[in-house]
């Protein structure tokens, strides 16, 4: 049976949320030349555990230029990683996981690479990245849809997620990697990679500004027709 995939009356809730942030909050698109390499872009993702998207950026720079490869990285001893990673959250626990998804994928592919995801369709290739340490269902979607391989995947971090839940398009309970397979299917299939990544920077300056994890400003909220919570 052929599913009809735009029929789902929540795809025509995400268009017109997507518009309502858009009037909101403006555009928020990411230039190409901020799309960076696939490796680069699953290492900020690594270290980047509960800490400030800058913050993780600025270490992931800092790492590669300090070290000119992450083989190299891997083979640093893990407390001078550590040092290196103090403006991190924590900070030896992202060179641990770093180094230890390093390994793995280095032990897989021979090098610190990710070319051969490039030939899987993104489903395969985000079930792979699950199987490193430290990645879950946000990075592995970052990967793909953020780096240079801007494919269709939606970034859920926790301020999304809360969002999505309070307007009751995924289950309250839902955690990310299940609040990915519910909203995928109903995303308006015309919307590109690029409207994919757009619509998790709208959603997370939402979840940023008006519907903070207390006291949601609904009163101000764009979106507020179409929320389950907030009507
Ligand atoms: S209406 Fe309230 S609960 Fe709903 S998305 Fe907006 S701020 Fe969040």
């Amino acid at each position: 049976m052929q599913l009809d995939l735009g029929s789902d009356p929540r795809t025509d809730i995400l268009r017109r949320m997507h518009a309502a942030l858009i009037k909101k909050f403006d555009r928020i698109v990411r230039p190409d030349d901020k799309r960076r390499d696939p490796m680069w872009t699953l290492v900020q993702g690594v270290i980047g555990a509960q800490a400030k998207t800058a913050v993780s950026n600025a270490n992931t720079d800092r790492l590669i230029a300090d070290y000119g490869s992450w083989e190299k990285v891997l083979e640093a001893p893990t407390e001078t990683l550590t040092v290196k990673l103090k403006t991190a959250t924590f900070p030896s626990i992202a060179a641990e996981r770093l180094q230890a998804c390093l390994q793995e994928i280095i032990a897989q592919r021979g090098a610190a690479k990710l070319d051969h995801l490039e030939t899987l369709d993104t489903a395969d290739a985000m079930a792979w990245l699950e199987t490193l340490p430290g990645v879950a269902r946000k990075i592995s979607a970052g990967v793909m849809n953020t780096s240079q391989f801007n494919r269709r995947a939606l970034v859920l971090d926790a301020g999304h997620r809360r969002v999505v839940q309070r307007m009751g398009l995924v289950p309250g309970k839902a955690d990310t990697a299940r609040a990915y397979d519910a909203l995928m299917p109903i995303l308006p299939p015309e919307w590109s990679a690029e409207d994919m990544d757009e619509h998790h920077l709208l959603s997370k300056r939402l979840a940023q500004t008006l519907c903070r994890p207390k006291k949601p400003d609904c009163a101000s909220c764009p979106v507020r027709s179409d929320c389950e919570t907030g009507r």
